[in-house]
């Protein structure tokens, strides 16, 4: 979804708009319900907003898919690509990688939510806080059933601990 830096008029756009978003791999796609406002100071774009969707996530333990409720305000400001390519320099500085561009004097909303979307996104997704995960000898969910795996094959670094144990347990019976 495109907007014409030209169309917003000096005492800005506020607009309430639905903005399908592909956040990307691993992610559900989904529909933004997003509320903007949009101002002009000089050639630089301030945009304003908040927006809610609901993205199916997959669960960094389990596996399993879960709905995934996004909530974020953001207030951003986007300058004219071309600005800095026409100076000449091949890349730009880390200090320049950190704005916001728009190009060819229009502003990519559809761009700007998913950034926004991609931001609120956790880095390892859980379906709950206490998510059991898979075992990882059967691969049986552990939210839906337990497995006799953990007692049988324990960590092997830990059996001259589990020896100690058993040889204090033993002591103790005499
Ligand atoms: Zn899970
Ligand atoms: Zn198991």
């Amino acid at each position: 979804m495109l907007l014409n830096i030209a169309d917003i008029p000096d005492e800005g756009l506020e607009q309430e708009l639905d903005i399908p978003v592909v956040p990307g791999e691993n992610v559900g796609s989904g529909t933004a319900r997003v509320r903007i406002k949009v101002f002009r100071t000089g050639k630089k774009v301030l945009v304003q907003g908040s927006l809610r969707v609901s993205l199916s996530l997959r669960c960094s333990r389990c596996l399993q898919e879960f709905s995934y409720p996004v909530a974020a305000d953001f207030s951003d400001e986007y300058s004219p690509a071309e600005e800095f390519e026409s100076e000449g320099e091949q890349e730009l500085t880390a200090g320049e990688m950190d704005l916001s561009y728009y190009r060819n004097e229009e502003l990519n909303l559809s761009d700007v939510v998913r950034e926004q979307v991609l931001l609120s996104l956790p880095m390892k997704p859980l379906c709950r806080p206490d998510c059991g995960g898979l075992c990882p000898h059967c691969g049986r969910d552990l939210n839906r059933e337990s497995c006799q795996c953990r007692e049988e094959d324990a960590d092997p670094r830990l059996d001259p601990l589990r020896k100690l144990k058993k040889s204090m347990e033993d002591s103790g019976k005499t």
